[in-house]
């Protein structure tokens, strides 16, 4: 079978407290399947195409910190775009990177429910970016369905548990109020889940 590939767009070492645990490299993938008004994944693709790359590949280019990642609890965050369209390459980076390395992906969770399922076995802790739990507002914003969103979020939370969710609730200029995010966030804890993450996008007119 022929190796999986992951569209990669840029390698960010030595992050701490913004995306998973310990010391961590950020590897920003391309494609998604939603249209965020304030994208910034679509610009980086203007501005640098993504290479596609082998998980032995990845693994050689991050493995330059694997000091950090066992002294810390890190390892490494697919994030960028959607990067659960990735499965079978986090699955495949799984089976071959260090058992202690801790492995995080951001997901907005507009993914067919088997994408989620099968990233459930492969990655130790989620980031979701939920947009806003509500429907007109999230499918004005993303041009996605939150119906799908929200009943993946509800499955992950069955497969692994709160423990291994944070949820970024963002404020939206010119989409959401401050209103709109305490609406979200609390229906967010009403499924169970207490690690939110409040905060206001800053966006960049293009
Ligand atoms: S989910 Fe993220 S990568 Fe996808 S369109 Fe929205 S901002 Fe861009």
């Amino acid at each position: 079978m022929a190796e999986p590939l992951y569209p990669l767009l840029s390698l960010t070492r030595l992050r701490m407290g913004i995306d998973g645990t310990g010391v961590v490299t950020l590897a920003a993938g391309a494609g998604c399947p939603l249209n965020c008004r304030w994208c910034i994944n679509k610009r980086l693709l203007r501005e640098a195409p993504a290479e596609m790359v082998t998980a032995e590949e990845l693994l050689e280019r991050v493995r330059v910190d694997d000091l950090y990642f066992r002294a810390t609890g890190g390892g490494v965050t697919f994030g960028g775009g959607e990067s659960l369209l990735h499965v079978a390459f986090l699955k495949r980076f799984r089976e071959l990177c260090p058992a202690e390395w801790h492995l995080s992906a951001e997901t907005s969770l507009a993914v067919p429910p088997e994408q989620v399922r099968l990233a459930a076995g492969a990655i130790d802790a989620f980031i979701v970016d939920c947009k806003d739990m509500d429907g007109a507002i999230y499918r004005r914003y993303t041009g996605g369905d939150g119906a799908l969103m929200e009943s993946n979020l509800r499955l992950l939370l069955s497969l692994v548990g709160p423990e291994r969710i944070r949820v970024r609730v963002p404020r939206i200029p010119s989409f959401n109020t401050a209103e709109d995010q305490r609406r979200s966030a609390e229906r967010l804890r009403a499924l169970g889940l207490s690690d939110l993450e409040l905060f206001d996008y800053v966006v960049r007119e293009e």
